[in-house]
């Protein structure tokens, strides 16, 4: 079954302009925002412009320039947040949530980068 991607969620609104954010960075194709409700010092959430609904939808659909603009995006912003592990930062976590078991609350595929405290474990326990 296609993904039905529903352009009335917050983050479509935040790129149509309706809605402030503060932007991290931005390029053509991805915009990375400060999370309204951080779980960390820093927490970025980077989202293609595109209408892409889950990450899974993201990988299939997306055109090659889009995924290449998200990747190297992501690096920029854990650079921003100090978090490159591979050059004196403490590294951080990258979630994302898709669909009903995923826990996704927003219907537009994005990245949670976290850092600047230990994250703790991946998981909860399955209780
Ligand atoms: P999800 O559960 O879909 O992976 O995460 C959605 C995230 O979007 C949550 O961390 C939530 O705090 C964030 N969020 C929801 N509404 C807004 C908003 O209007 N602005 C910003 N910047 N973040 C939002």
């Amino acid at each position: 079954m296609a993904y039905v991607y529903d352009d009335t969620n917050i983050f479509a609104r935040i790129l149509r302009g309706e809605i402030p954010n503060k932007t991290v960075y931005e390029t053509e194709h991805t915009l990375a925002f400060a999370d309204i409700a951080p779980k960390a010092p820093a927490h970025v959430l980077v989202i293609p412009k595109g209408p892409y609904v889950t990450y899974d939808h993201f990988c299939a659909a997306a055109s090659a320039e889009e995924i290449v603009d998200f990747s190297r995006a992501v690096a920029e912003v854990v650079k921003l947040v100090g978090a490159e592990a591979h050059s004196g930062g403490k590294g951080f976590r990258a979630i994302t949530n898709a669909g009903e078991h995923g826990v996704q609350e927003v219907p537009h595929f994005h990245l949670h980068i976290l850092a600047g405290r230990n994250i703790g474990p991946m998981i909860l326990s399955e209780d």
